[in-house]
């Protein structure tokens, strides 16, 4: 089984369903109103669980309603939350607005993923015998700079997701064994728009980069070898949601497994294709049994 442990965010979506957002000084009456648990660390940790990985999270909670729903929905996934700090923040927060044309609007409010910015006692240890560790960039920096280095030094393989989109520093990229942008993601982070060129350029920082490309499926580049594009398949997809993170975490059990980087992005693709097809983020991550058929 492949170890992993993933350092991020821990978030619940609050989710209003209105015909049309509101302008500013405007109510509008919503149709339908859901909380999901949610930010971009839980759900990786959730994909990899469900795609038969073992996993540990680090990160935070808050001491609320919120957090211990947070924290069972990690632990019903049988993901380890021996590292989920419990703090006196509220937990972190995403505020959803979602129109009748699939538009969506957000406000995120860390709350207790802010304090995530240093390891605490344990933290490195736990690192130093995992696989991989998977990293985004919904927590403080000092904390996934920190997390990486220690990966690094113990020998475990940085998979980093750089979403949301920002300057990335030099020391956090030295530390990155691969980096998974979307297409976005890479033309913010390199200024080119071709992902082929924006993985070219990527290469000069860091060894191995997988751009995801949505229904286009992905492109893998390394040093010295052809650009891989994988295709994905073609389903008929209901909500994107989470799409990125499952594929990163079905991705990084695979390549935990000494699978073939060809073989573990189609896999991954797999998994990302099923969750596309069902409504909600962690609650569509597939299981590895669902993966295998889809992709066999
Ligand atoms: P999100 O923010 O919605 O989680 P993302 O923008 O990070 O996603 P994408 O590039 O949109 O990432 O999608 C990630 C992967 O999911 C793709 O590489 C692909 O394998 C799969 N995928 C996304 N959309 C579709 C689709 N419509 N059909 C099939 N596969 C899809």
């Amino acid at each position: 089984m492949t170890d992993i442990v993933v350092l991020g965010s821990t978030n619940m979506d609050l989710v209003a369903y209105v015909e049309k957002a509101p302008q500013r000084g405007e109510t509008v009456t919503g149709r339908e109103f859901r909380t999901v648990p949610g930010g971009k660390g839980a759900n990786q940790a959730i994909a990899a669980a469900h795609a038969g990985g073992t996993v540990s999270m680090i990160g935070a909670i808050g001491n609320d309603s919120f957090g211990a729903r947070l924290r069972s929905a990690l632990e019903h996934s049988g993901v380890n939350t021996d590292h989920l700090r419990t703090v006196e923040f509220p937990s972190g927060t995403a505020h959803i607005v979602v129109d009748d044309e699939g538009g969506n609007a957000i406000v995120v409010v860390p709350g207790a993923n802010g304090t995530v910015d240093h390891l605490a006692p344990g933290d490195e240890g736990l690192i130093a015998s995992a696989d991989a560790l998977l990293l985004q960039l919904e927590v403080p920096l000092p904390a996934v700079v920190a997390g990486a280095r220690a990966a690094r030094g113990h020998g475990v393989r940085t998979i980093l997701t750089p979403a949301p989109a920002r300057p990335l520093p030099p020391e956090l990229l030295a530390a990155t064994d691969l980096l998974v942008p979307n297409e976005h993601e890479a033309a913010a982070l390199t200024g080119r728009t071709d992902p082929r060129e924006a993985a070219i350029a990527l290469l000069d920082a860091v060894p191995e980069v997988v751009i995801t490309l949505g229904a286009a499926g992905s492109l893998y580049a390394t040093r010295g070898a052809e650009l891989l594009t994988v295709p994905a398949p073609h389903v008929t997809a209901v909500d994107s949601t989470g799409a990125g993170d499952t594929f990163v975490g079905a991705l990084a059990v695979a390549l935990g497994e000494n699978r073939p980087v060809r073989e573990a992005l189609t896999w991954a693709a797999a998994a990302a294709a099923l969750s596309v097809q069902r409504p909600g983020a962690s609650a569509s991550m597939p299981y590895r049994s669902e993966i295998d058929k889809q992709y066999a």
